[in-house]
Formats: C-alpha cells, sequence, structure tokens
C-alpha cells in the first residue's frame, strides 16, 4: 500500500460531532478530509429523538453546564459557553434548517426529521467542497515526526492533525465501535470502563403484569448506591415489556453509571402513589441499547479549553468517544457538536487558514439558489400547443 497525499486536517467520523467539526473547518478555511467507516454520514443521528432529532435546549448554556455533572460542567464550559445553545440554534437555521421549540424546552428541526440535519451537514460540506469519505474505517493512527500517517484498509493518507470524533459504544450497527478509544490508548491514554447510560432497567416484579404497556408522566426516581441516595430525577414512566424506561429512568440510570453505583437501587413514585416502587438490586439494560456511553477517553488527558491531547501534540478530540455525557433533552448533541467547533476553533487559530468568506451563507438568508429546471425547448412548446 502506497503513502498517498497528505492534508493538514483528517476527521475520523461522520457523525454529529464529525459532521459539525468538518462543517465548521469549512468556514475557518481548514482543508480537511472527513473519514467514516459506514456508507452514509450520521447513522445515529438519523436515530436520535425517535427519528425526530432533538438538537438542543431552550435552556441557557450555564443551564445546561449544570445539569451534566461537576467533573462535566467544568470540562465542557468552555466548549458550550463558545457555542451556546442559542448559537447552535442559530447556526442551523443560519444555514437552511428551521427549527422548533416544544413547551418542554427542546429544540428539533421544524421538519420533525432527523435526515433534514444531516441534509443541512451534507449541504454545508458541499458548499466548502468539504471532501467525505464513506466505507473508510481507520484501523490505525501512526504518530510520525511531522504529524500521523493515518491507515485505512484501502488506503494511507499522511495528516498535520487529527481528529478523532468516532463516538461511544453503543448501538454498534450505527458505526460507533470503540475504534477512536483503541486507537487513543494505543497513542498512550488513558480510558475510562464503559457503561450504559440512558437506557432501561430490567424489572420482572409482579407490578409490571398489571401495568404494561402504560406511562406515567411526572414520576419520580430516587438512586442509591448502597442504601445511600445519591441523586434524583423525574419525568416520563414507560412500562415495557422487559421493565422500565422513560425519561426518568433513563436520566436515573445514567447517573448510577456516572457516580460508578456499585450496588445500585431505586424508589420511583408515581402519579402521586405511595409506597413507592422499590427496585433493588437494580439491574440495566445492556449497554448496546444505552443512548450513551458513560466511560471512553480520560477527561484528564484533554485540553478543556482545545479538545487537544495533553499525551500527543496535534491530536484532538470531540464528541462521546470522550468520557462525555449528558441527560436525554438535547444535552448528548449539543456536548458533541459544541466540542467539535472548539476543536476546529484551537486547529484554526494555530495555523494560516484563511476562512472562504464568499462561500458563507448571509444571515438569516437562505442562500440563493441557481434556477436548474430545464427550460422548455421549442420543439416541446409547439407540441403543446
Ligand atoms: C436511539 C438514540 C437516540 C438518541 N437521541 C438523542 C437526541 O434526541 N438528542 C441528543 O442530544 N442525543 C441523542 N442521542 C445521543 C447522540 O446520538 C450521541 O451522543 C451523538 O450522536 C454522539 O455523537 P458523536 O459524533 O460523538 O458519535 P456518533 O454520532 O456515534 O458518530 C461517530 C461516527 O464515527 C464513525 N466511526 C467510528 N469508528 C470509525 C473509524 N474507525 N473510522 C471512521 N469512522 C468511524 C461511525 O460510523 C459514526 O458515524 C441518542 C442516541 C441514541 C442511540
Amino acid at each position: 500500500m502506497k503513502e498517498q497525499q497528505s492534508t493538514p486536517l483528517v476527521i475520523i467520523g461522520a457523525g454529529a460531532a464529525g459532521l459539525m467539526a468538518a462543517s465548521h473547518a469549512g468556514e475557518r478555511g481548514v482543508p480537511a478530509l472527513l473519514l467514516e467507516r459506514k456508507h452514509r454520514a450520521g447513522s445515529k443521528l438519523l436515530m436520535c429523538g425517535n427519528g425526530r432529532c432533538n438538537l438542543t435546549s431552550t435552556l441557557t448554556a450555564d443551564q445546561m453546564l449544570s445539569d451534566f455533572a461537576p467533573t462535566l460542567d467544568a470540562f465542557l464550559r468552555p466548549a458550550i459557553t463558545a457555542f451556546s445553545p442559542s448559537q447552535l440554534q442559530n447556526w442551523f437555521e443560519r444555514n437552511g434548517l428551521p427549527l422548533m421549540q416544544t413547551r418542554d424546552g427542546k429544540v428539533f428541526p421544524k421538519s420533525e426529521r432527523a435526515p433534514d440535519v444531516v441534509r443541512c451537514f451534507t449541504d454545508v460540506l458541499r458548499r466548502y467542497e468539504a471532501p467525505i469519505c464513506y466505507n473508510a474505517p481507520v484501523e490505525k493512527i501512526a504518530e510520525q515526526p511531522n504529524g500521523f500517517a493515518i491507515q485505512t484498509r484501502a488506503f494511507r493518507i499522511h495528516a498535520d492533525r487529527v481528529l478523532i470524533a468516532t463516538g461511544g459504544v453503543s448501538y454498534p450497527k450505527t458505526g460507533s465501535v470503540g475504534d477512536g478509544q483503541k486507537m487513543a490508548r494505543e497513542l498512550g491514554h488513558k480510558l475510562q470502563p464503559y457503561r450504559p447510560g440512558l437506557v432501561g432497567i430490567e424489572w420482572a416484579d409482579p407490578w409490571m403484569k398489571t401495568h404494561m404497556g402504560q406511562e406515567f408522566k411526572g414520576a419520580r426516581v430516587r438512586v442509591f448506591d448502597d442504601k445511600r441516595c445519591i441523586g434524583e430525577t423525574s419525568g416520563l414512566l414507560e412500562c415495557e415489556r422487559w421493565g422500565l424506561g422513560g425519561g426518568a429512568i433513563s436520566n436515573a440510570t445514567r447517573l448510577l453509571s456516572r457516580l460508578n453505583a456499585r450496588k445500585p437501587s431505586a424508589e420511583i413514585t408515581y402519579a402521586h402513589r405511595e409506597p413507592a416502587l422499590s427496585i433493588s438490586p437494580l439491574k440495566m439494560r445492556p449497554l448496546k441499547e444505552a443512548m450513551v456511553t458513560v466511560g471512553g477517553v480520560d477527561l484528564q488527558d484533554i485540553n478543556p479549553d482545545t479538545m487537544g491531547s495533553k499525551r500527543t501534540r496535534n491530536l484532538y478530540f470531540a464528541g462521546e468517544v470522550m468520557d462525555v455525557d449528558g441527560p436525554t433533552g438535547g444535552y448528548n448533541l449539543t456536548a458533541a457538536f459544541a466540542t467539535a467547533r472548539l476543536a476546529i476553533d484551537a486547529i484554526a487559530a494555530e495555523g494560516s487558514f484563511k476562512p472562504p468568506q464568499s462561500r458563507a451563507r448571509p444571515q438569516g438568508k437562505r442562500a440563493a439558489r441557481p434556477d436548474r429546471r430545464r427550460k422548455p425547448t421549442r420543439h416541446t412548446n409547439r407540441r403543446r400547443r
């Protein structure tokens, strides 16, 4: 296999973080090649919010950050304050994706169609003539004196800088299988163990038989580690065939994983009924079904101001490949988009790249599209008459 060309930046993974990174690289004039394992971009994005894609929240950056967890608040603060939920919304609207806000503060595309989000990104990438290579799983990143050799199954390319945006390890069919974490470990980074976040609870109590298929709004879940209460969530409770789901449960399992509960249990109150349902011991559904992976590249190894590695020069991370996870409600996509932007801003600040002003879409306006409709020929006109 011959060593091929060299590029200033390779972005690995065309999911939420990688697509935003490549789009912003276009905006900042950083030449970048986006390499994607699957045959298409944004496979997990397409599943988000049951296919509606909850992009972010109407909360302020501060409000969102305080919901993550203290360590994550500190780590994500530079990224999410630099690209706040309202700036995120402006970015999508400016790039041709009208949005809508729900009463409970969630933000979706107005069409309520996740494919429109992916299309918005691919439109931006086309505008900047940013190359994407599909079916190109990266297998190895080898450090070289002046950058990296990126090895895919089909070719090798040299990059001055690399941004790893390969996602977590849940829903592996979407392409996120832990490659980025493996490559980061090979480059000397520490990994935090994987745990399921935002997942259901298996429960076969007789109560389930009489409530299966029902859902309750405003349920409250208190979570315990060895009988010590370590947190509380509230929201929807759904009774499934295999156990309990819904926002209140998803957020509760994320809390238990993030706080490393050794002997997890929970108490659930719903519809003001007492006594509370008690689930002990508590068993979560498997990681492959989780909406988010808790664990990944250790945040101690990443500079929160640049998303640059503290161990490997010119290596960056964005999104769920890092030990970053949030509650339901647009937090995880917000984190993926904001960390991707911050990484690109840091990369752009280091090099002498020129933003291609002329290609940016004017604020608040849809770009004028050339009229590609075929003009009728004289022949067809004559026939119609
Ligand atoms: C069912 C479901 C619903 C969800 N709904 C929401 C929601 O509504 N709102 C929200 O905020 N969050 C939601 N999430 C979470 C959100 O989807 C993720 O947090 C987010 O997609 C993470 O973005 P990412 O770019 O880090 O990873 P991903 O989106 O997983 O993208 C990683 C990309 O990297 C590619 N890749 C992996 N390895 C390689 C390799 N070796 N070489 C090249 N490419 C590679 C993958 O194929 C993939 O395309 C949901 C998750 C699930 C599973």
